[in-house]
């Protein structure tokens, strides 16, 4: 859809506006700790999702669940890494949203969240919709609003 007023995006479903599930670095159920440790570390994001192996979203796991999870009294444990999944970390009450959901509906949540999940018409996992997405649109939008 090409928009002619600033704020029709508003009105736009966000469907290709999202990063593709492909594009999305995640952890699936049953990976251990370890693992997931080291895909938030490779990849510098602050939390990813987790997915089952048909990749339908089953939680949200950051770095800082995981150093929760391996705090000792007087140190980090790293040695319990391996022996932890991250479905026993993972954060399960996420926010998501359809892949036809309108720009206008998004705004409350990216308020609270850098990212929210996004699911297909089957209720499969389709990828995310980042707060930096909507901070570019709005950004255009006030650019090009009449003065
Ligand atoms: P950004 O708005 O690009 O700074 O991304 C905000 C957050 O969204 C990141 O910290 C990650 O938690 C998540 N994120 C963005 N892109 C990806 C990606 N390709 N794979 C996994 N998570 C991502």
């Amino acid at each position: 859809m090409i928009s002619v007023n600033s704020t029709d995006f508003l009105h736009e479903s966000i469907r290709d506006h999202i990063i593709s599930s492909e594009k999305v670095a995640h952890v699936q159920i049953g990976n251990n700790a370890e693992h997931a440790l080291l895909v938030l570390t490779k990849t510098g994001y602050s939390s990813i999702p987790v997915l089952d192996p048909q990749y339908r979203l089953k939680g949200l796991l950051s770095m800082g669940m995981i150093t929760e999870a391996i705090l000792g009294l007087e140190r980090i444990e790293y040695e319990r890494l391996s022996g932890m999944k991250v479905d026993e970390l993972m954060q399960t009450d996420v926010p998501v949203i359809g892949i036809n959901t309108e720009f206008r509906r998004v705004f409350d949540l990216l308020i609270n969240h850098p990212f929210l999940c996004v699911e297909d018409e089957e209720e499969m996992f389709a990828g995310i919709m980042t707060r930096r997405v909507l901070m570019k649109k709005l950004k255009k939008a006030v650019y090009t609003m009449p003065r």
